[in-house]
């Protein structure tokens, strides 16, 4: 038998789903689609991210939804165990007599200080004592509306207690001290069902960085923000890159559900899972970091969201809440309610940049 006859016959005995599960890969069904832990051992996949293709046009494929890995069930078996073609065909017909076993997956994790996971209480200080100079910042970028409704605070209160700031971690001396730079700053409590899991603190003057974000907690995953709140209101979803530009879809459609991933590279897997079954429009900022953001948040959300629709802040300003400052409420709610109506109609939204 040819070599090309012995992969055709491998490709019709082995079914990839038996093969994934003789490979110890963790398969799930998701929307009639089968799916297993990637066999890529270099891809720490947590949940099943590859598509095993059971019937169709795609029959007897898979694809990696995350590392882009592909191929037929003799791929399968060589990226799992590490093999050449003859060596997984052996594998495949159980000639090897030393079949190995599939390395166990170790998820590594930064080796970091469990700081700020709850930064509650910091929150709450910073919303009750909230400046009078901060309010009217916060008035002047179109958010009057949605300051109480969503807690935003601020740290530029005389007094402010510097016990409740986040923390930082020296590793040189392994100290753990409050983070003075978040004082004079608007802080953007993350609400989520169990308290405040993160922050994002604006500066109020001139000091750098404009943004201010905690040492994540362990892990390095940041939730995006406020979509556990957004989950429990609608389908469809609007993400968008920064939280000033979801409270500003707020703010311009009372009522819409809108949340933010402010870095694609911070939003973890696990995360991706709660986009399951919704109609995500992705609104990214006008410049090239957005243009990039969208295609990586396309091609993570895409295996779980029931539709992925990109759609675009008018070209003239840079980002969503540049539009509601610049052309004022009653234009922007005008401007999202079309891009809403447009992506229930399964349509896709995309204004040339
Ligand atoms: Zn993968």
């Amino acid at each position: 038998m040819s070599r090309i006859e012995r992969i055709q016959k491998a490709k019709n005995t082995y079914p990839l789903d038996v093969v994934a599960h003789r490979l110890g890969l963790r398969t799930e069904t998701r929307g009639g689609e089968l799916y297993a832990v990637c066999a890529n051992p270099d891809h720490a996949d947590r949940h099943p991210s590859m598509n095993l293709s059971m019937r169709g046009k795609y029959a007897g494929k898979f694809k990696c939804f995350v590392c882009n890995a592909r191929g037929d069930v003799i791929d399968l078996v060589a990226l799992a165990l590490k093999m050449t073609t003859p060596q997984a065909l052996d594998w495949l017909d159980g000639e090897s007599r030393r079949a190995p076993l599939p390395a166990p997956r170790v998820v590594k994790g930064p080796n970091v200080q469990p700081l700020n996971t709850d930064l509650t209480s910091f929150a709450q200080a910073a919303y009750t004592r909230r400046s009078d100079a901060a309010a009217r910042w916060l008035v002047s970028r179109g958010l009057a509306s949605v300051m109480d409704l969503f807690r935003l605070g601020s740290t530029d209160a005389p007094g402010f207690d510097v016990a409740l700031l986040p923390q930082n971690y020296d590793r040189e001396n392994g100290r753990i001290y409050q983070h003075k730079n978040f004082l004079n700053r608007v802080v953007i409590p993350y609400i989520d069902p169990v308290g405040v899991s993160y922050v994002n603190a604006r500066a109020l003057g001139e000091q750098k960085p404009k943004y201010l974000k905690p040492a994540r907690p362990q892990g390095g995953a940041v939730p995006p923000y406020l979509l556990h709140m957004m989950l429990e209101m609608s389908e469809q979803i609007f993400v968008t890159e920064g939280e000033l530009d979801c409270l500003s879809l707020h703010a311009a459609l009372p009522g819409v559900a809108a949340c933010a991933v402010p870095g694609t590279q911070t939003l973890s897997e696990r995360d991706e899972l709660l986009f399951e079954d919704r109609e995500v429009i992705i609104v990214m900022d006008n410049d090239d970091a957005g243009i990039k953001a969208r295609a990586e948040l396309e091609r993570r959300l895409l295996p779980y969201a029931r539709s992925v629709t990109q759609a675009y802040v008018h070209p003239d300003f840079s980002d969503v809440n540049e539009q509601l400052v610049k052309r004022g409420k009653k234009w922007s709610a005008g401007y999202w309610e079309a891009v809403r109506t447009e992506a229930a109609g399964k349509k896709v939204y995309r204004t040339a940049l």
